[in-house]
């Protein structure tokens, strides 16, 4: 544990360290870097400062502290029982996010999105949400901070996830099932597919549209994948950096579950810059679903966050802006890119990507849940399956490895798809190089 004073000050910017910088995100119409101008008509002043910033720390805003310190600092726990259970040499350390009011990591951004806003004088937020995560931790800072907000949530999640709506009406927001019919966008994919359960992708056009419409009040939040929200995450692996120090250790291996990033850059980025920084040999890997594998099975090119088209283009590991991942429960982890400094890193080898298949993540939910007592989110269970990998390989190799991974959030909301996996309703899917290559042949060719 740390104590409150003891909480980091400051984000850590990963870009001020790497060798060869992220790719500038790109302005679709003439293909020329998108400016700060551009980019501030969509979301707040002060964190598009921070997405073009090369400083190397950035100060946690005072307000923002204060805030944090609802829950914050968070507990590094060393897993014995899981330990015990798998029979290995290994340490095995865990950062408990779920800790955090709303049970996740997201919070950690979502304070500080909102409070950048409420400095410049905006009144109305829109977001999208899949599993309902990224919706309630807005909902609660915007609670907090007296601004309203719009969420655009997945139609599947929607209804699979009633809980996560009612927590976010709980802090006042308005959720809307999507693709709906409020936007130009919604009322086209309806259009074609009357019956769509929707994606993140088409949830991002959505709420991007609403707040393009109306730019004098209203400004649109992300909740992962862009350079900023990754650096808001790094609180975490600052903390863990300091509590190791406090036990005198360090990992071999720290592991991170993988959407858009930024539970991983939060967690690994901190410890990476003692690979950068001091020479270390930590080995940071990124955790992705089979189902979904834009790291491990992906191209490195420039792609739309959205399905529409109506974001910058980024460059990024993807599967195409176009690509329908298989109704896996970790909602989270079901987009189709990674974020420009996560993709770079990879692209130069700094940091490991592998993909796990969904039984094996719930066998491995459940191994914790019965070792350590938290029912881990599906998202994490990704996390903890890479894990388990690494301490069995250690046993094999009868080496004694410390090993860190995230806890990015607790399940207990997501109940639901334990019931589905306890009903023997779950499976495993395999995507098809043919699919792959027919979701990713139409993005441009400007990465060569
Ligand atoms: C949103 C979410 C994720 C995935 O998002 P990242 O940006 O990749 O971290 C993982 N775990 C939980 C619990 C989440 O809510």
């Amino acid at each position: 544990m740390l104590s409150e004073d003891e909480m980091p000050q400051a984000w850590y910017n990963i870009v001020a360290d790497m060798k060869n910088k992220p790719l500038p995100v790109l302005n679709p119409q003439t293909r020329e870097p998108v400016t700060r101008e551009q980019l501030s008509v969509l979301f707040a002043e002060g964190v598009v400062d921070q997405e073009f910033s090369q400083e190397r720390y950035i100060e946690i805003p005072e307000e923002v502290q204060d805030m944090y310190r609802i829950w914050r600092c968070t507990p590094l726990v060393r897993a014995y029982g899981l330990e015990k259970a798998l029979d290995t040499p290994a340490k095995i350390y865990f950062k408990n996010e779920s800790t955090s009011p709303i049970g996740s990591h997201k919070l950690n951004t979502a304070i500080p999105q909102v409070y950048y806003n409420y400095k410049q004088g905006i009144k109305h937020l829109t977001t999208e949400t899949g599993g309902g995560q990224w919706g309630s931790a807005l909902s609660f800072a915007c609670s907090k901070f007296g601004l309203d907000l719009k969420v655009f949530m997945v139609k599947a999640s929607y209804h699979q996830k009633p809980y996560r709506k009612l927590m976010m009406n709980t802090w006042g927001a308005d959720v809307i099932p999507s693709p709906s019919n409020l936007t130009d966008a919604g009322r086209a994919i309806l259009a074609q597919d009357p019956d769509c359960l929707g994606s993140l992708g088409m949830a991002i056009s959505e709420a991007v549209e609403i707040a393009m419409r109306n730019q004098e009040t209203t400004r649109y939040t992300l909740g992962s994948v862009l350079n900023y929200v990754l650096m808001h995450q790094t609180i975490i692996g600052e903390e863990a950096v300091k509590q190791f120090e406090k036990a005198g250790e360090m990992p071999d291996i720290v592991i991170g579950c993988f959407g858009g990033g930024s539970n991983f850059a939060g967690i690994g980025f901190p410890f990476l810059r003692m690979n950068l920084a001091e020479g270390r040999n930590i080995r940071v890997v990124a955790v992705e679903p089979q189902s979904c594998p834009k790291l491990t099975r992906g191209v490195f090119q420039y792609d739309f966050g959205d399905t529409t088209g109506l974001t910058p283009l980024i460059p990024m590991y993807t599967l195409g802006h176009n690509f329908q991942p298989a109704d896996i429960h970790a909602g989270g982890l079901r987009y189709h890119g990674a974020g420009a400094i996560v993709s770079q890193l990879l692209h130069d080898k700094l940091i490991e990507a592998v993909s796990v298949p969904q039984m094996e993540t719930f066998e491995a939910g459940l191994l914790f849940a019965n070792t350590e007592g938290i029912i881990p989110a599906p998202e994490s269970a990704h996390a903890i399956a890479q894990a388990i990998r690494e301490a069995k390989k250690a046993k094999e190799e009868g080496v004694s490895k410390t090993i860190l991974f995230n806890l990015s959030g607790h399940g207990l909301i997501d109940m639901y798809a334990y019931e589905q996996y306890f009903a023997g309703n779950l499976k495993n899917f395999t995507i098809s190089d043919e699919y792959i290559r027919s979701t990713t042949s139409e993005l441009p060719d400007i990465i060569k």
